[in-house]
């Protein structure tokens, strides 16, 4: 007897029909004996609907207040589900965020798990329940819903299969596994059979939402095997594993991207100790995350440009707190574009090769594309570029590092 996490993202728990597949599903693996938790995604579209509905009311959406409003979603799709088991003539239970309890800090919109208490899942279980359980959201200490950010219901089941001491947790979606590319804009993506939590872990920063990154973080923390794998069918998905040496044959791995940033560039910023602190701290204490950072001196003028990426979604916060500061720190003003993408090269294998940086430039270059911001680390390099060229720019990198399905031997 195994037990297992099992998470169904939204495409899965699209309507009542796909509901009452996927409990046929996990009943399957409960017949034969296996321990059940399942973490549900809200129906598809329904955090975006949600979202839209948020941004008609309020110009800049209180955090609060829209965690109890997102956080309504998983709460019909875990209902839907323990009411298909039972039809079924099996048991099951339904259990929201504050009922596990999932304790979060209070970040709301982004809330980090801090603890969980598994012992009213473990109960049910031991009476032979099916548990299922909210994706994405918890509760602070205080007794206030919170949401884990947008594909947090990833981070949730693997989170849960860390503090149950699970066998493995799976990943059910609506491709086959993880891709060298996004397969929905990729027709030549092939599917990697199994990847590094390193590497997992930069293509999920980068934009590769089938793993929100927190969950591979977790993944990677507890050693929780993870099993990537489509709803739709029975075969055999990508498995997210320890490196091991054959993994570095290859400089890159996958190709991501990332149309969900916004960049902002407070021009004119004297150019003295403090300014970068001046600038950032007010945005690190508004709970924003930034990314890339350039600071572009001017040494004629004595003055610097600092350019930086935000969350599209926070983009109007930085925005509104940039002004104020450009206006402290006497810079000139604040620029910004919403239409840009990050593209991002990833592989361990890049340690051991030189060259790899200098040909996604002139990839980019041969396509008449031009490059905005670079950032390195190890195993990996990205570009920031115009966000209408992302398409071009990533079948171009991956038909440049050999990346098709017919082109590279699998590593196994
Ligand atoms: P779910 O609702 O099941 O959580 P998501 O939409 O969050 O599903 O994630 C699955 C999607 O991730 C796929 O439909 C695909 O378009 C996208 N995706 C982006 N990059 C990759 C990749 N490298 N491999 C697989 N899927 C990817
Ligand atoms: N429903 C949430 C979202 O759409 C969480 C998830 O599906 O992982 O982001
Ligand atoms: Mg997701």
């Amino acid at each position: 007897m195994a037990m297992i996490v099992q998470k169904f993202g939204g495409t899965s728990v699209a309507n009542p029909q796909k509901i009452k597949a996927v409990a046929d599903r996990v009943l399957r693996s409960h017949k034969e004996g296996n321990q059940m938790v399942v973490v549900l995604s809200a129906m598809a579209g329904e955090t975006n609907r949600l979202v839209d509905f948020a941004h008609q009311v309020q110009n800049i959406p209180d955090p609060r207040e829209m965690d109890v409003l997102l956080s309504s979603g998983e709460q019909v799709t875990i209902a839907l589900f323990a009411m298909a088991v039972k039809e079924a003539g099996y048991d099951a239970v339904s259990l929201l965020g504050d009922q596990v309890k999932i304790i979060t800090d209070n970040m709301h919109t982004r809330a980090r798990i801090k603890h969980i208490d598994t012992d009213p899942i473990t109960d049910h279980l031991k009476k032979e329940k099916i548990v299922v359980v909210a994706g994405f959201q918890g509760v602070t200490d205080t007794g206030s819903v919170t949401t884990l950010g947008r594909g947090g219901s990833d981070t949730t089941a693997v989170a849960l299969a860390a503090a149950l001491k699970a066998d493995r947790c799976e990943i059910f979606t609506d491709v086959e596994g993880v891709y060298t590319t996004d397969p929905n804009i990729c027709a030549s993506a092939r599917k990697i059979d199994r990847i590094t939590y390193d590497e997992m872990l930069e293509l999920a920063s980068l934009g590769a939402k089938v793993l929100d990154i927190r969950s591979v973080s977790f993944a990677k923390r507890y050693k929780v095997p993870l099993h990537v794998r489509s709803t739709f069918t029975s075969n055999e998905g990508t498995w997210v594993v320890e490196e091991d040496k054959s993994m570095e044959s290859n400089p890159v791995s996958g190709v991501t991207y990332n149309k969900n940033e916004a960049r902002l560039t407070i021009t004119k910023v004297p150019d003295t100790p403090g300014m970068a602190s001046k600038i950032f701290s007010p945005i690190s204490e508004q709970g924003l995350v930034v990314d890339m950072i350039i600071q572009n001196t001017r040494p004629e003028s004595n003055m610097t440009d600092m350019t930086f990426t935000v969350p599209r979604t926070d983009y109007k916060r930085a925005m509104q707190i940039m002004k104020q500061v450009a206006a402290d720190i006497g810079a000139e003003g604040v620029t910004g574009s919403e239409n840009i993408a990050k593209i991002s090269i990833v592989g361990v294998g890049m340690r051991n090769h030189s060259g790899t940086a200098s040909t996604m430039f002139k990839v980019l270059s041969d396509e008449g594309i031009n490059i905005m911001m670079i950032s390195t680390s190890e195993i990996k390099v990205s570009c920031v570029i115009e966000e209408k060229y992302t398409e071009l720019a990533v079948r171009a990198l991956h038909a440049a590092f050999g990346l098709e399905a017919d082109n590279v031997a699998t590593v196994e």
